[in-house]
Order: C-alpha cells, then sequence, then structure tokens
C-alpha cells in the first residue's frame, strides 16, 4: 500500500484544513488530538510521507533522528513536570490505525 497525499494529516501539512498546533520544526508537527482520551492528548506526525511506525523503520536514520528529536522537544513543550505519560502508535488497520501518515499520540492524565 502507497502513501496516500489525501489522508487528514496530509491535508493539515499542507494546511487544507486547520490544526490546533503545540510544536513546530522543520521536521516535526504535533497538534492536539480532535477526540481526547485524555488531559492532553496530543498527536506528533513527521512532515514527510510516511505511512505509520514500520514504514518510520524503513527510512533513513537521518529522518528518524529528526522526527525523534521533534518527539523529544513535544513531551519537553507539552509535559514541563515531567509527569508520567504514554506514547503509543496503531501500526495498521488491524491495530486501530485509521490515518495513515505516522503519528505518536502523547497522553498525559
Ligand atoms: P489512529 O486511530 O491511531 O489512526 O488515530 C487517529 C487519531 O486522529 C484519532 O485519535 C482521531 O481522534 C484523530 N483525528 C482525526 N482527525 C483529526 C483532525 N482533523 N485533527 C486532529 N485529530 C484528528
Amino acid at each position: 500500500m502507497h502513501y496516500d497525499d489525501s489522508n487528514v494529516f496530509a491535508k493539515i501539512l499542507n494546511k487544507e484544513i486547520p490544526c490546533s498546533k503545540v510544536y513546530e520544526d522543520e521536521h516535526t508537527l504535533a497538534f492536539k488530538d480532535l477526540h481526547p482520551k485524555a488531559r492532553i492528548h496530543i498527536l506528533i506526525i513527521p512532515k514527510s510521507k510516511c505511512k505509520n511506525f514500520s514504514d518510520l523503520l524503513n527510512m533513513d536514520a537521518q529522518f528518524i533522528t529528526n522526527f525523534f528529536n521533534g518527539v523529544k522537544n513535544t513531551i519537553k513543550q507539552v509535559n514541563p513536570d515531567n509527569l508520567d505519560f504514554k506514547l503509543l502508535t496503531n501500526n495498521g488497520i488491524n491495530a486501530g490505525q485509521e490515518i495513515f501518515h505516522m503519528h505518536f499520540h502523547l497522553l498525559i492524565n
């Protein structure tokens, strides 16, 4: 399955639809989940085409480093008190993935 440019997060990256942004750098965007499942529920996505975690693992090391740097900075920004948190990703339809652009869910209660 190829990356589908019409997915919701691609549209957010293209500014075709809005998001509630919490962090952005050259490689990474983080914004609030529309249907939060915790007090803080943020989605963290790479800016380049990448379907899911399996896809991410096939990217080059620099891509992965850049994205994880954005993940680190997002966590630092939204969690200054170092509360415990969940970082999860649904990888594939049968695991509950609905949007096929790589994203981590960051959940803090
Ligand atoms: P997943 O099931 O892992 O693919 O998660 C998709 C997530 O995207 C869900 O938690 C949705 O609530 C969230 N979501 C869907 N559309 C939007 C949107 N336009 N802005 C922010 N979050 C969204």
